[in-house]
């Protein structure tokens, strides 16, 4: 098996490495944002036919790393299309944010299998992406714990018997805050999460709930189902990934200690599951599980999803938008923490989005969202 490897130095990215390095599977291409030292490392390792560096000014860094080898060194967003679009038995597009979303069409357009991390992509343009995907009859593959989990539980079933999905979310942070509470948090709190090790920006997205506003818009998309056939449940112990109702009264749930490393090699080598070198779930000796309705008075980015995926058109798209800018800001410490949510749901109310949903319209949308974010700083 042949893979290339979109976001390679990121958390995701070095988790599908260590799936690559046990299974034996091969990597043709690989990319990064702007960490070269990284790449070269990856690449000195792994040996692809091509490399890219997103950020342009790091192209002749990369280049020169690279001098003594065969290795084809690229830049930019074009770079990162071709290389989605090399001939390969699956694209990881683990990239984090909107510079993910023309790699998945691209891919799609030369029909590469996707295995997708990115989750703004199908948040902002979800409906192009699974439009394109089912013109040339190609699966999305989730590798989000959650959407994976529902992926594994509609395995050997009638899709059209799911009635609901339930999607399980850790509360964050900062679950059981107040609002008022909500107000002095610090960007270091807001950078822990209990269970899961990840990424700033999800990290922070799952602070806010925005991570599960953004899931729920994927699940949506994913999955074709209704928003209100969609149930958001925190779990704290995050043990079960997430489940699927059908018809006929049946659950079905996806369970095992949280660990990125098993809905990655799931996307790469299912059905099979080989050893993954994860740690058991002993039932006996875990936690008791708690389920419990999420807080949206106090988190508004998870009611600000719901509501944009029900307003439709490229709503998604400025919530998406609006969030990525206002979590860049709070990373760079000029807005504090619950201002996040204020900027992405006034975004949502003030920006006026395009009735078609393109490629152009989606990226005329979202930059609106984003400068609409900028002007209020
Ligand atoms: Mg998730």
């Amino acid at each position: 098996m042949e893979i290339v490897l979109l976001g390679s130095s990121g958390s995701i990215g070095s988790q599908t490495l260590d799936v690559a390095r046990r299974h034996k599977i091969l990597i043709k291409g690989l990319a990064v944002k702007s960490s070269v030292q990284t790449l070269e490392l990856q690449a000195r390792e792994f040996n692809p036919h091509c490399v890219c560096v997103y950020d342009e000014n790091y192209y002749t860094d990369l280049k020169t790393r690279l001098a003594d080898t065969k290795i084809e060194v690229l830049c930019g967003n074009e770079g990162m299309c071709k290389l989605a679009a090399m001939s390969c038995d699956m694209v990881v597009n683990a990239v984090v944010g909107m510079a993910g979303l023309e790699p998945t069409l691209a891919a799609i357009e030369a029909g590469n299998k996707i295995a997708l991390a990115n989750k703004e992509t199908l948040a902002a343009g979800g409906e192009l992406v699974m439009k394109c995907a089912k013109e040339k009859m190609l699966e999305i593959i989730p590798i989000d714990s959650e959407h994976s989990a529902i992926f594994q539980c509609l395995e050997g079933n009638n899709r059209k018997d799911a009635v609901k999905l339930i999607l399980t979310a850790s509360g964050g942070a900062f679950y059981g805050y107040s609002k008022e509470r909500l107000r002095t948090v610090t960007k270091q709190e807001a950078l822990h999460n209990p269970n899961w090790s990840m990424g700033a920006k999800v990290t922070v997205d799952s602070a806010t709930l925005m991570n599960k506003g953004l899931e729920f818009i994927e699940a949506v998309r994913l999955f074709g189902m209704k928003p209100e056939q969609i149930e958001v449940v925190v779990h704290r112990q995050s043990i079960i990934h997430s489940a699927v109702e059908f018809a006929d009264g049946s659950v079905i749930a996806q369970l095992g200690v949280p660990d990125m490393h098993v809905p990655i090699q799931y996307a790469l080598l299912h059905p099979a599951r080989p050893e993954s070198g994860v740690k058991r779930l002993s039932f006996t000796e875990m936690d008791t599980l708690t389920f419990e309705k999420p807080d949206e008075e106090t988190f508004t980015c998870l009611p600000a999803a719901k509501k944009a995926v029900n307003m439709g058109n490229n709503a998604c798209a400025v919530l998406n938008a609006a969030n990525e800018a206002a979590v860049e800001a709070f990373l760079e410490d000029k807005i504090e923490f619950f201002m996040i949510s204020e900027l992405v749901n006034d975004a949502l109310e003030n920006v006026k989005s395009n009735r078609s949903v393109t490629l152009k319209t989606i990226f005329e949308d979202s930059n609106a969202a984003m400068e609409y974010v900028r002007s209020k700083l």
